[in-house]
């Protein structure tokens, strides 16, 4: 256990015994076991907070001989920064390196202090710039900020380095940054995927107003784009791509982490970084995530700046064994399921709105739902799932029965938990309501985002 996606006994990650990948796979593993092993070794006479951590769990750094070994050192959570940092000013203990050698010193909100460290493309984005197509020459409008925060020159050191023309456009300013990417004639674009869509929209209002836009022969905006810090959902990406043109890539990574994964040409999950070591763990008990199971993306990092030990990063995600077609090695992650924090504990499990959505928000029976924790009488968890059945007439319609007990056991599996599950009326249950409510009385009222 603790070496990528736990597959349920098949024995192998992929489930598909060809040579080809199963080479692929062999190597993945074992560049994976090196990766775990230096950064161990590194970090435990570099970082303070590494070597500590290790002698709390009585772990000595030689113990560690693969991935697997990691579990033995519990994770340092995202959320621990902020404190670890006003303890041991400005890095927690963190860095292995002099400050005197660093190049910039950020603060991302947390806060948290960032290093960067010297060279070119300190977080690696250059693999993902050319896996999205980007091509030396490109002139690419960089819309993240380039102040305070590392997003703005973190993309820009990946592109230089992927030898693109950085225009530094930073946030905001739509108008003056749609004239500023004609003017330079940028075929390419970095920032969020809402703003891209806000300028694309800009451009076209300002054409269609006859407004003199300096150079109305220009080409239309952007061709290609790298989008990462935001949701991609489906339809913004599909409507990107058939209204304006645009072919858009995801990359995903962090401030701490630098580059994560990142999309290929098939678009289909993230390749992950090849020079780092990616878990996905179940919240609460932090055992590995199963094919398709959400975990939290726990990364162990060699780099001799800032490395790092199972770092959880809070983010979600699962694991996508299926060989890529690209050929790229290793399983992918699939894409971003939200924070860990989202998640809800009952009867001492995280329940997680992502898992009621895998289990429910495909069924072709399953018009809406909503889950609600409470408390009994006896202040014990409860879960409750309401469901509006497509075309039920009722909870004494036989055949709506037969599918409580279906949808029963689907829930009881994604979340591992016992759940009353109820079929109710079509229309009870809000358009906008959450899909899953904590009633507690011990605890404020939360709520998360619709369960359709
Ligand atoms: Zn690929």
């Amino acid at each position: 256990m603790g070496e990528g996606p736990a597959t349920g006994g098949t024995g192998s990650v992929t489930g598909r015994p060809e040579p080809a990948t199963a080479g692929s796979f062999a190597e993945w593993k074992a560049r994976r076991d090196r990766l775990a092993v230096r950064a161990v070794a590194y970090g435990a006479v570099h970082s303070r907070e590494i070597g500590g951590r290790l002698r709390r769990a009585g772990v000595a750094p030689e113990e560690v001989r693969g991935v697997a070994d990691l579990a033995r050192i519990p994770v340092l959570s995202k959320d621990d920064l902020p404190a670890l940092q006003v303890a041991d000013p400005p890095f927690g203990g963190m860095l292995a390196v002099p400050v005197e050698s660093l190049r910039r010193i950020y603060r991302s909100p947390g806060p948290i202090h960032d290093p960067e460290g010297d060279g070119d493309d300190f977080w690696r984005l250059a693999p993902a710039v050319r896996a999205a197509g980007f091509r030396p020459g490109d002139v690419v409008l960089n819309t993240f900020s380039y102040h305070l925060t590392p997003g703005g020159l973190m993309l820009d050191a990946g592109f230089r380095a992927a030898g693109c023309i950085v225009v530094p456009g930073g946030v905001g300013n739509t108008a003056a940054q749609v004239e500023l990417a004609i003017a330079t004639r940028a075929t390419g674009y970095a920032g969020t995927p809402q703003f891209l869509l806000t300028l694309l929209e800009r451009a076209r209002e300002l054409r269609a107003g006859g407004r003199p836009l300096r150079d109305r022969d220009a080409p239309p905006l952007f061709r290609r784009a790298l989008v990462t810090g935001a949701p991609l959902p489906p339809p913004l990406r599909a409507r990107l791509q058939e209204e304006f043109g645009v072919d858009v890539y995801q990359s995903y990574g962090t401030a701490d982490c630098g580059t994560l994964g990142y999309e290929c040409e098939r678009k289909d999950g993230w390749h992950v970084a090849r020079d780092l070591v990616i878990e996905l763990l179940v919240p609460g008990d932090r055992r590995p995530a199963a094919e398709g199971q959400a975990g939290e993306v726990v990364v162990t990092s060699p780099n001799e700046v800032y490395p790092l030990v199972r770092f959880g990063t809070g983010d979600l995600s699962a694991w996508k064994s299926e060989p890529c077609p690209c050929g790229r090695e290793g399983p992918r992650l699939a894409g971003f399921l939200g924070r860990v924090g989202e998640g809800v504990k009952v009867k001492g499990m995280f329940v997680h709105p992502r898992e009621l959505a895998a289990a429910l928000g495909g069924d072709p029976v399953v018009e809406r739902y909503q889950a609600v924790v409470r408390e009994d009488a006896a202040g014990r968890d409860r879960l409750a799932v309401r469901i509006e059945i497509a075309g039920g007439r009722g909870e004494k319609d036989a055949r709506v029965a037969e599918e409580v007990a279906r949808l029963r056991a689907r829930v009881a599996e994604a979340v591992k938990l016992r759940a009353e599950v109820e079929a109710v009326r079509a229309g009870t249950i809000p358009e906008d309501a959450p899909a899953l409510v904590d009633e507690r009385r011990s605890r404020a009222a939360r709520s998360f985002p619709p369960g359709r």
